[in-house]
């Protein structure tokens, strides 16, 4: 069977280790889709179950010198201790660096030698072996794996630096003309920054992914459980549907479930980001993970495990966090080539050097912009040092981040305000967005509407009332509902009706003692051949008609109107502000929805719209006015939803895997629209600055460590910053005032 699931791997550093993952992971037979994210070190694969087995996916993962981990999210505890672990190790390198630093500065600066000339070097020689053997041995571990998979990844890069470095006093003692005095210091130097970098990029890559940490451990542990009378504590994976559970004040609601006894007021906000506490009573639907506050209940769980809201809103947060976004492409063509080509390109710079080295030097000094720090001047030198200096340049790691960073940061966010973001592509496409078209029931007003009049043309009005009613009962319509509501009939009293129609926004048919009636819109009766006459004046124009008809004439007339949403026309206000235009799309009569479009502002209005022509409607707008986004709040708006360039839903709390869209509101407040549509500009700025500063960083300083103008440790100081400063400028986001 087809399944998702996601996987935990250990190990991999840089872009390029998880675009290696990545294929080899793709490449599985029965592997129909793979994704790795290398903020999360995670992968999520979709495969087929029977085909391919957890061994494989380990012994894969193995091959290419990474570990699978049992769980897939780090908890807190490991994600402390990894970066405990990665703190030591960048210690322990500075105290061994800092007296390799005093020893090899102490004769550059002040001509002294602190022991002979000679034996000064060897013991740097020697601590530098020290820190490659024990809190550097990952990277070279690391590499000497990745090249044995036939790939390699940016470790190699380091390695090859530090290693060729090293390598220059041994040589020295047969090759004439080096001397290993400019580079026996510099391993250790380009360790120290390496591991510093890699820890502060650590840190920051856990405070991006704190919002799903803090997601995850939002669920309850346990759950208190009577049994023979007795409350017992039990693990919350041994609770099962059909359980009732007990919550007391303070405590969490251990999974979805219905109120059988008790009320009290509810802590939501973790669900819908709505920070007012609710009131729920017996029989009202309280969520997993919110939290009572002042009242005992008895719960019975309807849902467990991976069906609950709280589950369903993590894997939507990480779907989101796994997805692609189009701008990160070429990045990504780029970092799988990105080791390679830096190999060549430190090979050719070595040979260039030594092949030309006059003319390299003059072009070095014309352009020598920077200080060089204490360069060797002979050929093979500086050919050395050159080629080393392109080695530890040169970066990946900051390309590979940028765009997984800040879409953690924004998505998390999004997460905490309940806002679902659920794909990348939505949140480049959000700036071309110039229309956001709206559905009408539900989403702009409250959905329920009242019957404000009920005129009849012929007969009793109690009569025609409960006609109305009788055909109204049998469909879901919030019109139809209104009726009966309105009607105040019990549903015993009303007449039985035969051969029952819905005809979906137009309205409804049946027969009652054997003759036909029919109620719905105007268009609806015309259609069947049933004139309207419109019998009154034309106010309440904002009311939506609902007419009923026997097969020949008009009976009677409803006028209901629905209320609009508090926030509406502040929404659409703050929309207007954004440059964004509003258009209502509705199935009621023209008039209706115009009278409602003035009401809060709306731009324009589409109206006599079928449910089926929605998704047509949005291409039409599409052809006027180039993206378009689309706001509904039901699986009828799917279609429309899938059509629109970015789709909006609406839920309702409780209802959130609404598979077309591509932002899911967790409540139904329409204020949280423009919110979504900042979050989203934002979001995807911070992937274009990302983007920027990493291609810019490798363009610039890649040319200038060729000419010999980067001494090799102030190369590897801006390697680590240009990952780091990722990072952290992801983390900025979160600045953003919602
Ligand atoms: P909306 O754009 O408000 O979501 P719909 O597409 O659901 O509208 O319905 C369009 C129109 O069709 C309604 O305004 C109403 O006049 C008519 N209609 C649809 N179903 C019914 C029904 N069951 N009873 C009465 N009128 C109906
Ligand atoms: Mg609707």
């Amino acid at each position: 069977m087809k399944k998702q699931i996601s996987i935990g791997i250990d190990g991999m550093h840089c872009a390029s280790c998880s675009a290696r993952v990545e294929k080899a992971l793709a490449e599985m037979p029965g592997v129909s889709m793979a994704h790795v994210n290398l903020a999360l070190e995670e992968a999520s694969l979709e495969l087929d179950d029977r085909k391919v087995k957890p061994e494989d996916l380990e012994k894969i993962v193995k091959s290419l010198g990474f570990s699978l981990r049992g769980e897939a999210i780090l908890t807190e505890d490991e994600q402390i201790l990894k970066m405990k672990q990665s703190r030591d190790r960048m210690i322990l390198t500075w105290a061994v660096t800092i007296v390799i630093m005093e020893l090899m500065l102490s004769h550059m600066i002040w001509g002294v030698h602190l022991l002979s000339m000679y034996s000064d070097l060897w013991i740097m020689f020697g601590l530098s072996v020290l820190l490659m053997l024990f809190p550097a041995r990952n990277v070279y571990v690391s590499a000497f794996k990745s090249v044995r998979s036939g790939s390699a990844n940016m470790d190699v890069l380091i390695a090859l630096g530090t290693i060729s470095s090293l390598m220059v006093l041994p040589l020295s003692l047969v090759v004439k003309g080096i001397d290993g005095h400019a580079f026996t210091g510099i391993a250790g130097m380009i360790l120290a920054f390496h591991l510093t970098g890699r820890y502060l990029e650590y840190r920051a890559r856990g405070k991006a992914s704190e919002a799903i940490r803090k997601l995850l451990n939002l669920g309850a542990k346990t759950a208190l459980i009577l049994q023979d009378g007795q409350e017992i504590e039990i693990p919350i994976h041994k609770l099962k549907l059909g359980d009732i559970f007990i919550v007391k004040p303070g405590m969490k609601v251990a999974t979805d479930g219905v109120i059988v006894m008790g009320e009290s007021v509810l802590d939501e906000s973790m669900a819908t980001g709505e920070s007012m506490p609710v009131f729920r009573k017996p029989g009202d639907h309280v969520l997993g993970s919110t939290i009572v506050q002042d009242g005992y209940l008895q719960v019975e769980a309807q849902k467990i495990g991976s069906d609950t809201f709280l589950a369903q809103v993590i894997k939507l947060v990480q779907e989101a966090q796994h997805s692609k976004v189009p701008i990160q492409v070429l990045a990504d063509k780029i970092t799988s080539v990105f080791v390679p080509v830096i190999l060549v390109l430190a090979a050719l710079t070595f040979l260039i050097w030594l092949v030309f080295p006059d003319l390299m030097t003059s072009i070095s000094t014309t352009i020598g912009l920077i200080i060089r720090l204490n360069l060797p001047s002979t050929g093979l030198a500086a050919a050395l040092m050159a080629a080393i200096a392109v080695l530890v340049i040169a970066c990946p790691c900051a390309l590979g981040l940028a765009t997984p960073t800040a879409l953690m940061v924004g998505s998390g966010m999004g997460a905490q305000h309940g806002i679902l973001i659920r794909n990348g592509e939505a949140l480049q496409r959000m700036k071309d967005i110039k229309v956001m078209a709206f559905d009408k029931t539900g989403t702009l007003t409250y959905g329920q509407p009242e019957l404000l009049r009920h005129h009849t043309l012929v007969g009793e009005e109690a009569e025609a009332m409960k006609l109305a009613a009788s055909l109204e009962a049998l469909s879901e319509h919030p019109l139809a509902k209104a009726i009966l509501r309105a009607s105040k009939l019990p549903f015993s009293t009303l007449y039985k009706v035969d051969n029952f129609r819905n005809a979906p926004g137009k309205g409804v048919s049946g027969s009652i003692n054997g003759k036909n009636y029919h109620v719905g819109k105007e268009s609806y009766l015309t259609e069947l051949g049933i004139s309207i006459t419109e019998p009154e004046s034309n106010d309440l124009a904002h009311a939506t008609r609902v007419y009923l008809a026997d097969d020949d004439k008009l009976i009677s007339v409803f006028r209901l109107a629905d209320t609009l949403k508090e926030e509406a026309s502040q929404t659409i206000g703050a929309l207007h502000a954004l440059g964004i235009k509003s258009i209502m799309i509705s199935g009621d009569n023209e008039t209706t929805a115009r009278a409602i479009a003035a009401q809060c502002g709306i731009d324009d209005v589409v109206a006599n719209v079928l449910p089926t022509e929605k998704a047509a409607a949005i291409r039409k707008l599409q052809e006027s006015y180039g993206a378009v986004a689309m706001v509904g709040d039901g699986i009828n708006d799917a279609p429309a939803l899938k059509q629109a360039d970015i789709g909006i839903a609406m839920g309702q709390g409780t209802d959130i895997a609404i598979e077309a869209a591509d932002i899911t509101i967790m409540r139904s407040d329409l204020a949280q629209l423009p919110k979504a549509v900042k979050l989203s500009n934002a979001t995807f700025r911070k992937i274009r600055q990302n983007l920027f500063w990493a291609f810019f960083y490798n363009l610039i300083a890649i040319p200038l460590a060729i000419l010999g103008l980067l001494h090799p440790v102030i190369a590897e100081i801006a390697m680590a910053g240009s990952s780091i400063t990722v990072v952290t400028n992801a983390n900025l986001l979160k600045r953003l005032n919602l």
